[in-house]
């Protein structure tokens, strides 16, 4: 079977693709390696900002159903000393430059918007070879496979399309993130939930911090980063419950509230270790392949990756409705301007790791709020 254009992955990048493709009547096929749509929780909040993830969703035709899935005052932020003082406290200003979303509602908006079909489940990938001409064979863990004259790897950190492109792996960027929940917070967890505010806490010390985040439904979200080699978690039992009081112990002498974020946590604690490609990751075109979000670009978090990945999902499809008919101009197209903005994304995203878990953590990340919360620095 052949298809013209295949998206490896559904995540927000490759659907945003898909979808876009889809309002100016380009079909596509998005192969998901996740058995169905509901088969993981897709925890966590995004904020989704006015000059990427919203131009995004503008160019999907969607912005209506994305105001509708506002968590109205997540954007409130606020920074603590590691004693519980108050260091830092900017309400939500109700502008809406940043709203915040949950990532499996705003996954539902862009499926729901997909013709019936579009999105094949449970198809991994397993890899893809050259047949000439920009078309390419993807075979399936399943042992099925199909032809593509335009493949667009949009498989996230671990793409298995890279390998067509570049040699480059990710590698681990110092830091892992532990993330766990509590639920139910103002009336179980109420000095804890009176320390994270409305929008989001971040406590941050030297090699450690603390970032919480409330989400609808009176639940807190919270990230540990600790700045440690990736031995050191492998030989924690994360799974056991006394994982949470030698996590804890990293924060020895800080505000009770802030500790009860680990140690009274409803849910197991689940190390993220944070991988990265080279900043200014690139490849020299190959003709009819291409790779969006974080499997061109993968960095630390930064509150960017969602935005970037859905903002190269509405590009390369205005690229390719551009060029109708020369896939070549309009992957050019796209990828230039992308591999700028990545590069430019990711000295940033470096940046930001640093500024939170770096020798002079807290004060560098307090200067670049402050900065941030100039009149004149805010996008209208
Ligand atoms: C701890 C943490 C916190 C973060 N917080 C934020 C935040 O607040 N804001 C923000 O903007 N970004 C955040 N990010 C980054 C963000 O999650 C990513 O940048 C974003 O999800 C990238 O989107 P994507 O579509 O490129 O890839 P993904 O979201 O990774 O989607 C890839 C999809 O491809 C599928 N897939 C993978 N391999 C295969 C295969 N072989 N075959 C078929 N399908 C496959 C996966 O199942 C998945 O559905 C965070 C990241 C981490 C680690």
């Amino acid at each position: 079977m052949e298809q013209a254009v295949v998206i490896i992955g559904a995540g927000l990048g490759g659907l945003t693709l898909a979808r876009v493709l889809h309002v100016h009547g380009i079909p596509s096929v998005v192969y998901e390696a996740e058995p169905g749509a509901g088969s993981r929780t897709q925890g966590g909040q995004l904020d989704i900002h006015d000059h990427n993830g919203q131009r995004a969703l503008e160019a999907a035709g969607l912005t209506e159903g994305f105001r509708s899935i506002i968590h109205e005052g997540g954007e409130a932020t606020r920074v603590l000393d590691r004693d519980g003082t108050m260091l830092i406290d900017e309400p939500d200003d109700g502008r809406h430059r940043r709203p915040e979303v949950l990532r499996g509602d705003l996954r539902r908006l862009l499926l729901d918007s997909l013709p019936a079909g579009t999105v094949r489940w449970g198809r991994k990938l397993a890899g893809a070879s050259r047949l000439g001409d920009g078309r390419h064979e993807v075979v399936f863990a399943d042992g099925s496979s199909t032809v593509a004259d335009l493949l667009v790897g949009a498989d996230g950190a671990w793409s298995r399309v890279r390998p067509l492109l570049s040699d480059a792996t990710p590698r681990y960027a110092g830091a892992t993130f532990i993330e766990t929940y509590l639920h139910d917070a103002d009336n179980r967890h109420p000095r804890a939930a009176a320390a994270v505010g409305a929008g989001a806490m971040f406590a941050l010390a030297p090699g450690r911090a603390i970032f919480a985040h409330r989400e609808a439904g009176d639940l807190l979200h919270v990230y540990v980063e600790l700045k440690r080699p990736a031995e050191w978690f492998t030989g924690i039992d994360f799974g056991d419950p006394a994982a949470k009081g030698l996590v804890a112990a990293e924060f020895a002498g800080w505000a009770p509230e802030l500790t009860a974020l680990v140690t009274d946590s409803d849910t197991p604690l689940v190390p993220r270790p944070i991988h990265t490609l080279p900043i200014g990751h690139r490849w020299q075109r190959v003709p009819g392949v291409t790779l969006l979000g974080d499997a061109a670009h993968l960095m630390p978090p930064s509150g960017e990756g969602a935005n970037l990945a859905m903002l190269e999902g509405a590009e390369l499809a205005d690229a390719l409705v551009r060029h109708p008919g020369d896939v070549e101009a309009a992957l050019a197209a796209y990828e230039e301007p992308m591999f700028a903005r990545a590069a430019l994304e990711a000295v940033d995203a470096h940046r930001m790791l640093e500024l939170c878990l770096g020798d002079d953590a807290p004060s560098g990340f307090i200067a670049m709020m402050k900065r941030m919360s100039e009149p004149d620095r805010r996008p209208s």
